[in-house]
């Protein structure tokens, strides 16, 4: 009699989190493991947020529950940001401050969805989505784009995939896993698509300020703004700030929307610390000069990195142009004998489970991404590690 629910079991456990914390377990067992697999800044919280939040522990205000949706100050910095960064006004009352925007993707997915209903998912995606989508008891439905077309969603393929079911399209650029930055052109086709067929877009845009080279980031909100009363816009402090412990995102979604998520958050976390609230008010209320400084950081990381891949026989990396993320094919080197113990992986996830046990390197099989035969490498961590992780992992293919 003690089962548990289909529901949970139906759901994969984060390949993300759970790569990383292998890798965390391994080095504290006292191995050396260079972890390539976390998408998280290496950088620390600027410290006139870390500022912020110390003041906030003393301020007997914040020893209290907010509103559910968050603090009201926090919610209207986060409706001037979004007139800053995305280009169009919205009322505090459409923002809902969430723990991280992992929360904000659940419970959007929460009250948009019935049984049965379908959500378009560009693959290769963040690998939370399926998840989430099943979680509320979707159909996540995959439409996949492949490295020959920079990742970018295709819409003709996108159309086939359209059902009477489906509910939702997810849009998110720049991409995890891929670091694509959807053109102007693939993002107001979409936001179009989903207005001619009454279909809700969730448009994820925690990357948003980080973009390289020439790319620049387009708002599906500015490009079709006759979508905005059909669009819910997720973000949150932890990419733009390096505050991913935090925890911190929120939604910006039309006001029936909002208000039903707040209903649902009421019963299920209540207000995010006020604490972090505080601080990422800092954070959001301030200036972009720290992701400036960790945009110029990352950049000189991406260009090291992806020649590394690329140095290496059997290994194809497209260039990124956003994110954190190097996406890289292996396919070249599965089926065939690797290492110096000349491990034969079948797959990309055997390849990765090898390189983290032989060579102690932790990157993220694109299993993970609906994207087998790649894997991720996340090049937000130090310049040293990031040589040192490429230098063995061409040691250990080579
Ligand atoms: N969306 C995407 C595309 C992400 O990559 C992540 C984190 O990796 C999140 C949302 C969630 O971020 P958090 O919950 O840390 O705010």
């Amino acid at each position: 009699w003690q089962q548990l629910s289909t529901r949970i079991g139906n759901v994969a456990p984060s390949a993300t989190l759970a790569v990383d914390s292998k890798a965390k377990a391994m080095k504290a067992a006292g191995l050396d493991v260079i972890g390539f697999g976390a998408g998280e800044p290496n950088f620390p919280t600027p410290d006139y947020i870390v500022d912020a939040a110390a003041g906030a522990c003393r301020d007997p205000r914040n020893h209290r529950y907010t509103p559910t949706a968050g603090l009201p100050e926090l919610r209207q910095a986060i409706a001037d940001k979004t007139l800053r960064d995305s280009g169009y006004a919205v009322d505090p009352a459409q923002v809902v401050v969430a723990n991280g925007g992992k929360q904000a993707v659940y419970e959007t997915l929460q009250v948009l969805l019935d049984d049965g209903d379908e959500v378009i998912i560009p693959a290769p995606y963040w690998t939370s989505y399926p998840e989430a989508v099943k979680l509320a008891g979707g159909v996540p439905v995959e439409v996949f784009a492949g490295a020959e077309r920079g990742f970018e969603p295709d819409l003709d393929a996108i159309e086939q995939a359209r059902t009477s079911k489906t509910k939702a399209i997810v849009v998110n650029t720049p991409s995890n896993p891929t670091g694509a930055v959807w053109s102007k052109d693939t993002i107001t086709a979409i936001g179009k698509w989903a207005l001619k067929h009454h279909i809700w877009v969730i448009s994820d845009e925690i990357y948003e300020h980080l973009h390289y080279d020439d790319a620049s980031v387009s708002y599906i909100g500015a490009c079709v703004p006759e979508l905005r009363d059909q669009l819910l816009v997720l973000n949150g402090v932890a990419k733009t700030y390096a505050m991913t412990g935090w925890r911190v995102g929120w939604m910006v979604a039309p006001a029936p929307v909002a208000k039903a998520v707040s209903t649902l958050q009421g019963h299920l976390s209540s207000n995010v610390s006020n604490v972090s609230q505080r601080a990422a008010l800092a954070a959001v209320g301030g200036p972009l000069d720290a992701v400036a400084m960790m945009r110029a950081a990352f950049d000189v990381r991406r260009k090291a990195i992806v020649t590394a891949l690329n140095a290496v026989d059997g290994i194809v990396c497209p260039v990124p142009t956003g994110a954190f993320y190097a996406f890289a094919n292996v396919q070249a080197l599965l089926g065939r004998p690797v290492g110096p113990e000349g491990t034969v992986c079948k797959s990309s996830s055997e390849f990765a489970a090898a390189l983290l046990d032989q060579a102690h390197v932790a990157a993220v099989p694109g299993e993970a991404f609906g994207a087998p035969g790649y894997l991720r490498f996340s090049y937000a961590l130090a310049d040293d590690q990031l040589a040192e992780g490429m230098r063995r992992l061409a040691a250990w293919v080579g």
